[in-house]
């Protein structure tokens, strides 16, 4: 008897195992037909300084998928990753971008002027056609690299570390710049903050969201902020839900904020809609 119920606890194991598999397979092939099937868009969300007024924006990538809705991108990223298709994935994104920055920069209104931050994942920023696919495209699109941002994440530096010096010296030396994205939640040692030519750390929203009540979050939250200055980076908070914790950040002499707050990821007609009306709202008339 016991050894029956032995082998079924096994054979219920391995069917799980199984399951998962599948599932994984199934979404990789799904995957697959999104990039030839144009089922990604970009939805941006906005950054503001501690008057409010729009000082940049976050390109969040969104997966429409027919059979499954929308997928999130912490569900497909590291899925791409590991499958070979993020360098793909991640030059529809960037194109996708600098197409839509190109096209703003025609315009010359407010929207032209707003740096927009894209993700790339330490697979993509690792790949040796890098900076040379960021080159093409920008040269394509006609997009200024001063309106591009890259986020990368500490995970992105668990590399050899001059060649990661070596690429931000050259994403750098194209005028793009680079953040730091979720500050505080990888390994890297702080030691190479002072090797990596950055622009940015953006404090992780794991540090905001209990911010008011749990000491050792502020503490955190107020170091990086110190940090930042003291290495002359700027400093965003991502995640800012509440009045509140803006307020407790500017306390902290945070000045740029990024969260539900001000705005969610937007798709761009939405996104343009709210930059016109902060604009007109700043207008001395
Ligand atoms: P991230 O870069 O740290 O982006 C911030 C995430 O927090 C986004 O989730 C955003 O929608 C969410 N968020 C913003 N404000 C708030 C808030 O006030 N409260 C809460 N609870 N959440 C907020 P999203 O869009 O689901 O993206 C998740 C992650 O997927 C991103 O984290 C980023 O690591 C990755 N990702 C997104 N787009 C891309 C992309 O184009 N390429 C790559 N490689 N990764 C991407
Ligand atoms: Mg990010
Ligand atoms: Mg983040
Ligand atoms: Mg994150």
């Amino acid at each position: 008897r016991a050894k029956e119920d032995g082998r079924n606890c096994i054979r219920f194991y391995d069917g799980t195992m199984q399951k998962k598999v599948s599932e994984r397979l199934a979404l990789e092939s799904d995957l697959r037909a999104a990039i030839r099937g144009n089922q990604f868009s970009v939805h941006y969300q906005l950054q503001v300084d501690e008057d409010g007024n729009s000082v940049g924006a976050e390109a969040l990538l969104r997966w429409q998928c027919p059979g499954r809705g929308m997928v999130s991108p912490s569900e497909f990223i590291p899925l791409a990753e590991e499958s070979g298709l993020i360098g793909q994935l991640g030059y529809w994104v960037l194109e996708d971008v600098l197409f839509q920055i190109a096209n703003w920069q025609l315009r010359g209104d407010l929207l032209s002027e707003l740096p927009i931050a894209v993700n790339v994942s330490a697979k993509q920023f690792h790949l040796p056609s890098f900076c040379s696919t960021v080159m093409e495209i920008l040269r394509k699109t006609g997009a200024s690299p001063r309106n591009l941002k890259i986020e990368i994440t500490e995970s992105a530096l668990a590399y050899d570390l001059t060649i990661v010096e070596e690429t931000l010296r050259t994403l750098r030396s194209m005028g793009v710049r680079v953040s730091l994205d979720d500050f505080g939640t990888g390994y890297s040692s702080l030691g190479y903050l002072k090797r990596l030519s950055l622009d940015e750390l953006k404090i992780d929203q794991g540090f905001v969201r209990d911010i008011l009540d749990d000491p050792n979050d502020a503490a955190i939250a107020e170091t990086i902020l110190a940090l930042a200055s003291a290495l002359r980076l700027s400093a965003v908070a991502e995640g800012v839900e509440t009045e509140r914790q803006r307020e407790r950040l500017l306390q902290m002499g945070c000045k740029r904020f990024q969260g539900y707050l001000f705005s969610r990821p937007l798709p761009v007609s939405a996104f343009e809609a709210l930059i016109e009306q902060s604009a007109f709202r700043r207008s001395p008339r």
